[in-house]
């Protein structure tokens, strides 16, 4: 069982010595202030000290960077570059990111509360994005059609679509932004940033690295401010083109309806519900690991969160009395600590949250097994790894996306069943099949309504393959091969050889 969190100040202390404590904004490849001076203050949800101080955006940098962006695009080199000329800046940038991974995971770590372990996965995995985009960067292409008849030629160009809004959440700050950027500079895009006002720090930092790897002024312009005033104006300008956005459903269907006033192209990545069902056939150990992982991997504050286990009803009563065992053992505590496996909570308003879903799912009949509660701590919040059983599907804790680290358990007799369950939510970005029967991972995988679905496997990711929802998970895919082409507007040139079969034939009058 968990002990009440201690923190080690001395562990904090040299963190703090090894990461910039204050951060300007980016605007046309210079650094500085808002026009107000105001600052916002990020506190560590662990350790409850301030660390980070970012210059505060308004609508007015909003313009300023919007400005940027599109003289960027309309005027300056970065669209009209060769593909390899681009790549090589995206390798470059991912060069510096390895060189800076360290500090960049410090940042993510301090302000998101996620471990410092997970952290550095994180890095090293935008690095890998960095570098699958600088090779997709050099395929990007059009067709060709030479069937449309002896005189005639066809070719689809792909041109950049243009100026980029590209706003994003606080969960994975580093790793979310990478999903983006590189993909839209690959395609000679240019971009205004937003990162989450709680975790800023990171997205600001890669500004500094972009600019050291020669990307030329106004090409990303990196602003830190709220949604209310800096994301509205990224999404309503008519100045630009498409927004690509990461964050809860709620915020990106009211974006998705500022960017129809202008009518831009939008990418979502949206919420999930995401169930992992397991049969009473599969691999349990490797089953029981995954079902943790999946409920608690950043503190449950995951998208991809595997926040319903679905568990074949024979199965149900041992695995659960096993899954309690390893829960109570999951270490939580202070994120620099190299062993945790479960940080802190992102802030106290969300704790309260996570609390309350919790609370009325026990006044719904469901059954806390274990945790349920805040963890005994020096400074900052922390919420215990909970369980709860009983759960049935209509209930709130079962449809809504909690954010926390609070699995809900559900059992079912057949596949269908297990489907329909699974489906039973407005969501569909991901979900697990654990069997070791080939049909029935090949039959519940095709039925189940999501981006995703791991078999025997679970929150595993590759640049290579695309990510994204159905339903109410999102719109549009990010990573896999064309991923840069969702950047882009497809032209179509026409040609005509020979002479020209007239349209216009003289009135018989005039003969
Ligand atoms: P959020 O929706 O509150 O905020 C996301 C971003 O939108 C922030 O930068 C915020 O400042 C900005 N924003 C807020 N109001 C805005 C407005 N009116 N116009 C434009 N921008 C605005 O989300 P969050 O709490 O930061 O992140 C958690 C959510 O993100 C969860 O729902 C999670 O599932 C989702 N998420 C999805 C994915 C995915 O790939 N599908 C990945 C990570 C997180």
């Amino acid at each position: 069982m968990n002990a009440p969190i201690k923190l080690d100040r001395s562990r904090l202390d040299a963190a703090l010595a090894r990461i910039p404590r204050t951060h300007e904004l980016l605007i046309d490849g210079r650094w500085g202030a808002g026009r107000g001076g105001e600052t916002i203050e990020r506190i560590s949800p662990a350790h409850g000290v301030t660390v980070s101080t970012y210059a505060r955006a308004s609508e007015h940098e909003a313009d300023l960077a919007i400005s940027a962006a599109r003289s960027a695009f309309d005027g300056g080199p970065w669209p009209r570059m060769t593909a390899a000329e681009r790549s090589k800046v995206l390798l470059d940038v991912a060069s510096l990111i390895e060189r800076d991974a360290e500090v960049i995971a410090l940042l993510d770590c301090l302000e998101s509360g996620k471990p410092i372990a997970q952290a550095r996965g994180e890095i090293a995995g935008a690095a890998d994005i960095w570098r699958y985009a600088a090779a997709l960067a050099r395929d990007l292409h059009g067709e060709s059609f030479s069937t449309l008849g002896p005189n005639k030629l066809g070719v689809v160009v792909r041109d950049p679509i243009g100026v980029v809004s590209i706003i994003t959440p606080w969960n994975f700050p580093f790793l979310i932004v990478s999903q983006k950027l590189p993909f839209a500079l690959a395609a000679g895009c240019t971009a205004v940033v937003k990162p989450s006002e709680l975790t800023s720090a990171s997205t600001l930092y890669l500004g500094k690295l972009l600019l050291e790897a020669g990307l030329p002024a106004g090409v990303v312009n990196i602003i830190a401010g709220t949604g209310a005033d800096v994301g509205a104006a990224m999404t309503s300008d008519p100045r630009v083109d498409m927004i690509s956005f990461t964050g809860s459903t709620r915020v990106g269907k009211s974006a998705m309806a500022t960017a129809a006033q202008t009518l831009k192209k939008v990418s979502m990545e949206l919420g999930g519900k995401n169930p992992q069902i397991v049969f009473a056939d599969a691999d349990l150990e490797a089953a029981l690991d995954a079902a943790v992982f999946g409920a608690y991997f950043n503190a449950g504050e995951c998208c991809n969160a595997g926040s319903r286990l679905i568990i074949q009803r024979p199965l149900a009563e041992r695995f659960v009395a096993d899954l309690q065992r390893k829960v109570r053992d999951v270490k939580v505590g202070d994120p620099l600590d190299e062993d945790v496996r479960v940080g802190a909570i992102v802030t106290p308003d969300h704790l309260e949250k996570i609390e309350g879903y919790v609370a009325e799912a026990r006044a719904a009949g469901a059954e806390v097994k274990v945790g349920g509660t805040r963890l005994e701590h020096e400074s900052g919040q922390f919420m215990a790894p909970t369980i709860v059983d009983g759960v049935q599907p209509q209930m709130t804790i079962a449809r809504e996306e909690v954010f926390g680290p609070v699995l809900s358990i559900l059992t079912f007799e057949t596949a269908d069943e297990a489907v329909a369950i699974a489906n039973s939510t407005d969501y569909g970005l991901s979900a697990g099949v654990w069997s070791q029967d080939f049909n029935t991972c090949l039959n519940v995988s095709r039925g189940i309504h999501a981006g995703t679905v791991w078999m025997n496997t679970f929150m595993d990711g590759a640049s290579e393959l695309p990510f994204g929802g159905y339903k109410q998970s999102g719109l549009g895919r990010e990573l896999g091969r064309r991923a840069v082409d969702d950047y882009t507007e497809e032209k179509t040139l026409h040609f005509h050889s020979g002479p020209r079969t007239a349209w216009w034939v003289p009135r018989p009058s005039e003969t």
